[in-house]
């Protein structure tokens, strides 16, 4: 990078990038360029990048934190969906060998492909990107069960979205994506960015979600989508109870009912709770209790 021309994230080179391409954010497509330095390097290092690394990014925009991604990892794969930026980007990342956009859907790419393909063996392979929040929650759940241990995933988000990934029991925000997020990896907070760090400012504030190999759990699920689909339909009528929500998944025959009281009876659930209440360990429990009385 020449020293004369600022950073792409810097607020003075973000805008002159937009208006010598006269590009206008794409609202349909999540486009809202992060422009704050520090804010861009502040996320490179919560994935802790170093050149050993090899990184993933999902939507690089102008180049912004591709950038600041490729000055400390060994190589960047950077997906982008939008046609009209990648002349922007030959021209932003041009004094970058390491770098290799990819014009394609995110939901659609082949990541263990890919992976394969574009990084040398035996390196770390982690996630940086600032998320087009409309597909947030897909992109989440297509990196997750793709097969690949990322060994680490640094991504903004709008920071509803993030509460609900980090919600404990009984917080408000606590719902089935808290529990599916929450059984993949463990999930933290690494910190908060205001809706005036970008170009255009969205209407939502944002944070940047770490999520990191979590520790095994005690229990296993008889089978990773049968716990999903239990976890959605618990929380299906969450002002409801367990016992009303369980009649809504196995049915409201008697006999059932009777086989649903069986089964909380011996894992010691209170038909009377919220589903809210419940702990991961205790949905992964009721699945495989379910599982055993034949309901599932
Ligand atoms: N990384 C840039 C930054 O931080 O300033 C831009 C982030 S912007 C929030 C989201 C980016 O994702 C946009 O460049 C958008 O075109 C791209 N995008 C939207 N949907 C996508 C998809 N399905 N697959 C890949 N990229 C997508």
């Amino acid at each position: 990078m020449k020293n004369s021309v600022p950073e792409i994230g810097s607020p003075a080179r973000t805008k002159a990038i937009l208006t010598r391409y006269k590009l206008v954010a794409k609202k349909s497509l999540g486009q809202n360029f992060l422009s704050d330095l520090n804010i861009l390097r502040n996320i490179v290092a919560a994935g802790d990048v170093t050149e050993n690394d090899n990184v993933i990014e999902i939507g690089p925009g102008i180049g912004a934190l591709t950038e600041q991604i490729a000055k400390r990892a060994r190589k960047v794969v950077a997906f982008e969906i939008d046609e009209n930026l990648l002349p922007v980007l030959d021209e932003t990342l041009m004094d970058y060998d390491n770098i290799k956009v990819i014009n394609q859907d995110i939901l659609k790419a082949n990541l263990p492909a890919v992976i394969k393909d574009e990084f040398e063996p035996g390196h770390p392979v982690k996630i940086v990107a600032n998320l087009p929040y409309y597909i947030t929650t897909p992109i989440l759940m297509g990196v997750l069960q793709s097969g690949v241990d990322f060994d680490e995933i640094v991504v903004m988000m709008q920071s509803e979205v993030a509460d609900r990934l980090v919600a404990k029991p009984g917080e408000k925000a606590y719902g089935s994506l808290s529990v599916v997020m929450q059984y993949r990896a463990h999930v933290e907070v690494a910190f908060d960015v205001p809706r005036t760090a970008f170009i255009p400012q969205p209407n939502v504030d944002s944070a940047i979600i770490r999520l990191s190999p979590r520790e095994p759990l005690p229990v296993k699920p008889y089978e990773d989508q049968a716990l999903f689909r239990f976890v959605k339909g618990c929380f299906a009528h969450r002002r409801k109870t367990l016992w009303n929500n369980l009649q809504g998944i196995f049915g409201k025959q008697p006999e059932v009912r009777e086989r649903i009281e069986t089964v909380l009876n011996d894992v010691e659930i209170s038909r009377q709770l919220r589903p809210e209440r419940l702990t991961l360990i205790n949905f992964i429990e009721l699945t495989n209790a379910f599982h055993n009385e034949g309901l599932m």
